[in-house]
């Protein structure tokens, strides 16, 4: 094999998760790299020290640990550079802070993951700039609603809780011919499902809290950029002097090697329940973008390669009033998940959506949302855990 092809650059996806971030003969042949702990770097003379002059100079700069995570997320989502946080929440907040500046017009899809309005809503309003929601359908549409100060478009696809589809390839060229970075939230898909930057987005944000972490023990952020907006972005974190721990690195890159495994897992028992879901008599409607009756199907199915673990359903409830005591009996009578809010891990979780912070897009009026993570459990114990909720909440 010539050696300056890489073996990996056709491969399947399960043997790039396997191999990708590091190579164990750089260091002495054990698999996994060795966890680097430093703030300080020394330098062999002063020379060195005044120029900069080594691969590494500062602990918020970057280690072996952290550019082997960083390089096996390039590999992923195709970018120029990837910064680490250490939350999902700085992923979407540290890209925001580069990019924008007091004065300018920032547009948001109205079905956007809460904290992000939070911090929208607050700082980023003190900060003097200018936050609009729009519609997750909007599509070219957003062509309308860009000014000549507008400098960020913010897309999420599936949305948070409701999992609207966005027609990112359209909204990215509109905002482009604007001259407006275009940033996405694809916590949902990860890079194994969907590529932003091959869709013309700017900037890739994850959650690696959720499934590259994977066991609901880690919080960490990952941004991906292409070429064009890579330096803004590294110079965005060092500014802040926001940076990913060496541990929860090496964490990450562990939960990496099995995440197309895990999420193959998620996504078959996910659509197994959303599809029995649908014939249930307790029902309204499953929101789930891989089942065909969902209103954004077509374009999960053009632009998506998979469907992960998560996805919500309205109970059917004919009195407003019993929405909440009858949501409130579903989950506690739930044996198996658990009810919390970070999913992503190997367990089940299911959560009552409060979806009062939408101005667009508001909640159903046939019954009380309710969003389940299904973990890696077995089908059929999940399915006997929903009856035994659906049982409580008939009770009510
Ligand atoms: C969970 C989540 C985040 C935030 O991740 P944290 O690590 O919990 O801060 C951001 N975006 C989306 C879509 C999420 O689901």
């Amino acid at each position: 094999m010539n050696d300056k092809v890489s073996p990996l650059e056709n491969a399947g996806v399960n043997t790039r998760l396997a191999h990708i971030g590091y190579s164990p003969s750089d260091y002495h042949g054990f698999v996994n790299p060795p966890v680097v702990h430093a703030s300080t770097v020394l330098f062999p003379n002063a020379r060195a020290m005044e120029m900069r002059d080594q691969k590494y100079t500062y602990g918020t700069r970057g280690t072996p640990t952290t550019d082997a995570l960083c390089e096996a997320i390039d590999e992923l989502e195709g970018s120029a550079g990837t910064i680490l946080v250490p939350s999902g929440l700085a992923a979407v907040t540290v890209p925001f802070l580069g990019f924008l500046s007091a004065g300018d017009h920032a547009l948001i899809v109205d079905s956007v993951y809460t904290p992000t309005r939070h911090f929208c809503d607050t700082m980023l309003t003190r900060l003097g700039v200018e936050v609009e929601y729009y519609h997750p359908l909007i599509g070219a549409g957003i062509e309308q609603l860009i000014r000549p100060n507008t400098k960020l478009v913010h897309t999420e696809a599936p949305g948070s809780n409701t999992f609207e589809m966005q027609d990112i390839g359209a909204i990215s060229a509109a905002a482009h011919r604007h001259g407006c970075v275009v940033s996405m939230d694809n916590t949902w898909a990860t890079p194994l499902y969907f590529k932003p930057l091959d869709h013309g987005v700017d900037i890739s944000i994850h959650a690696a809290t959720k499934y590259p972490a994977g066991h609901s023990d880690i919080l960490m952020g990952t941004v991906s950029a292409n070429a064009a907006h890579w330096e803004r972005l590294k110079d965005a974190t060092v500014t802040l002097g926001i940076c990913g721990a060496p541990d929860d690195a090496y964490q990450l890159l562990r939960g990496l090697r099995t995440m197309g495994v895990r999420l193959a897992r998620h996504q078959e028992s996910a659509l197994a329940v959303a599809q029995w879901l649908e014939g249930r008599e307790e029902v309204a409607k499953v929101l789930h973008p891989a089942l065909p009756s969902f209103p954004g199907h077509e374009l999960w199915k053009r632009d998506f390669k998979g469907s992960s673990g998560i996805f919500s359903f309205v109970l059917a409830v004919d009195d407003q009033a019993k929405f909440k005591p009858k949501a409130h009996a579903f989950l506690d009578a739930l044996k198996i998940f658990g009810l919390g809010w970070s999913w992503g891990g190997y367990e089940s979780l299911a959560v009552h959506v409060n979806l009062n912070d939408r101005r667009i897009c508001k909640a159903s009026s046939e019954g009380p949302l309710i969003r389940l993570q299904i973990g890696l459990e077995d089908v059929a114990d999940i399915k006997v855990d929903v009856e035994r909720g659906f049982a409580a909440a008939k009770a009510v």
